[in-house]
């Protein structure tokens, strides 16, 4: 029934057999994000996908160590080692301590995560928390002779990396290439070559989040947390590695170069990279401050909105395009994937109540392998949910008896929507639960007997308030000649 899962592999630039290190486990590792302000959609995006990747090798059966950083951190804002520090610059900003600011979108991030129905990560290291084995990778790059130290701060010698192994690999570019596009090193430049990186920076008399070395007080660079903490948890060489394209040209490629200097072995078999969210063909993120944080994106309240739209609408959103493919942002692709998606949850509701007939009126194994094909395709959910929209069209058909399902063929319906749409694509059913429908038209109609008594009162601009009150948690009450009636 399954066949061979093909992962896309950046390095190779080809769909390859998977094929773990360790027969039926998969050592996963995603770079986590920087908790210095809110994670917009762009960044979800890449999450949510990863969950999908997580999820589905889940599914397959193997045991997964997935591992999801925190960068808490050692991020400066330029990607070549100028620029402040994000934490101290927003902690100065929010006039908080830089963990107070760490602490505060670190649990932003997890509840946007479980909105969005996440599996959270076996794992989930923090920089701050492994600066001790980020400073042994350093040494050992130093001892290899692959990193030098200027006035505290320690540079990875990229040149001379190259001279053994390659560089550009990850982005297939010649070095010369790369150095033709960066800018000439200043007066002011402690580097060595144009392209070196910092391991580890010399903190400044003023900085909070600083450490001892044997080079002095300072901090980490963003590229070393990720080589440390992924090899701590994973080893020196794991299976897949993952983060949004951005990354691939400067993190990533540093990444390699480190873990390659440290440990003389390529830290990664398959290295995946999802594509970006755009708005109007322009990448979202921080700094075009073009990004909508989630919340915003629920509650509908951004000027680019129509409505708002719920968590499950938007990721079967996401899911309706491949993860290596850019996806646009519009609100009529939103509201059309809604519209998709309550179709979908409508046949799997539809499918409880089905009569069985004595003939089967369908293939149900071609169906369950064009699905398992679909996401063995390098995680294809396009082509996936299109299957499973043709399953609902048989649900329909059967239920207006139009094509005859067994007892046996709606069992297998079942497992197979449950499995592809609950535990694969990670959607659940957004309806509300009975119980609390039930409470809360208890309270709704208490709430209306009071103001009616207060209104008897002529008590008007309490009966006025308790209304808008209740407005603004989206509960409208309407005063009809029959009396008050509500509504969410
Ligand atoms: P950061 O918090 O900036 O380190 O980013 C966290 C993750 O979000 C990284 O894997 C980025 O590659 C990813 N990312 C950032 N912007 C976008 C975007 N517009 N679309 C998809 N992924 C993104
Ligand atoms: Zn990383």
């Amino acid at each position: 029934m399954q066949n061979q899962l093909l992962i896309y592999n950046t390095l190779t630039r080809t769909k390859e057999k998977f094929e773990p290190i360790h027969k039926g486990m998969v050592g996963l590792y995603v770079c986590g994000p920087t908790v210095y302000s809110d994670v917009h959609m762009g960044n979800c995006r890449t999450f949510i996908s990863f969950d999908l990747i997580y999820r589905y090798l889940l599914h397959l059966g193997f045991k997964v160590r997935y591992v999801r950083n925190i960068t808490d951190a050692g991020h400066l804002e330029g990607d070549r080692d100028e620029g402040d520090d994000k934490f101290e610059k927003k902690a100065r900003l929010e006039q908080l301590e830089p963990m107070e600011i760490v602490q505060k979108y670190t649990l932003g991030f997890h509840d946007v995560m479980r909105e969005f129905n996440t599996l959270p990560p076996s794992i989930e290291p923090t920089a701050t928390g492994h600066i001790c084995e980020q400073i042994e990778m350093v040494k050992q790059i130093i001892a290899n002779d692959y990193a030098y130290e200027v006035n505290g701060t320690i540079y990875f010698d990229v040149e001379k990396y190259n001279t053994k192994f390659n560089y550009g690999q990850l982005t297939n570019r010649m070095l010369d290439d790369l150095i033709g596009g960066t800018r000439e090193l200043g007066g002011q430049d402690e580097k060595r070559g144009r392209l070196d990186f910092a391991l580890w920076i010399k903190a400044k008399p003023e900085q909070i989040m600083r450490w001892p070395s044997p080079w002095g007080w300072g901090f980490p660079g963003w590229h070393i947390e990720c080589s440390a903490m992924s090899s701590k948890y994973l080893g020196k060489t794991f299976d897949i590695h993952g983060g949004g394209m951005d990354l691939q040209a400067t993190h990533h490629t540093n990444e390699i170069a480190q873990s390659q200097a440290c440990n003389h072995k390529a830290p990664v078999k398959y290295w995946m990279h999802t594509n970006m969210l755009t708005v109007n063909g322009v990448r979202m993120s921080k700094t075009a401050n073009n990004g909508f944080l989630p919340s915003e994106l629920f509650s509908g309240n951004h000027p680019l909105l129509e409505k708002g739209y719920s968590p499950m609408g938007v990721r079967f959103f996401m899911m309706q395009t491949h993860y290596r493919s850019t996806l646009d942002f519009s609100n009529e692709a939103l509201q059309a994937s809604e519209k998709g998606y309550a179709r979908l949850i409508a046949s799997i509701k539809t499918l409880e109540s089905l009569k069985p007939s004595i003939s089967s009126g369908i293939f149900l194994n071609e169906h369950i392998k064009a699905c398992y094909d679909a996401m063995n395709d390098d995680f294809n959910t396009p082509v996936l949910i299109a299957e499973l929209f043709e399953i609902a069209r048989y649900i329909n058909l059967a239920n207006d008896g139009k094509t005859p399902l067994t007892e046996s063929d709606i069992n297998g319906l079942k497992k197979l929507m449950h499995n592809f749409v609950f535990d694969v694509l990670g959607l659940r059913s957004e309806t509300s639960n009975t119980e609390n429908d039930k409470a809360l038209q208890g309270v709704m109609e208490i709430i209306l007997e009071i103001r009616k008594e207060i209104k008897t009162r002529k008590d008007f601009a309490v009966s006025d308030k308790l209304r808008d009150d209740l407005s603004k948690i989206n509960i409208t009450i309407k005063d009809t000649k029959d009396g008050a009636i509500w509504s969410i």
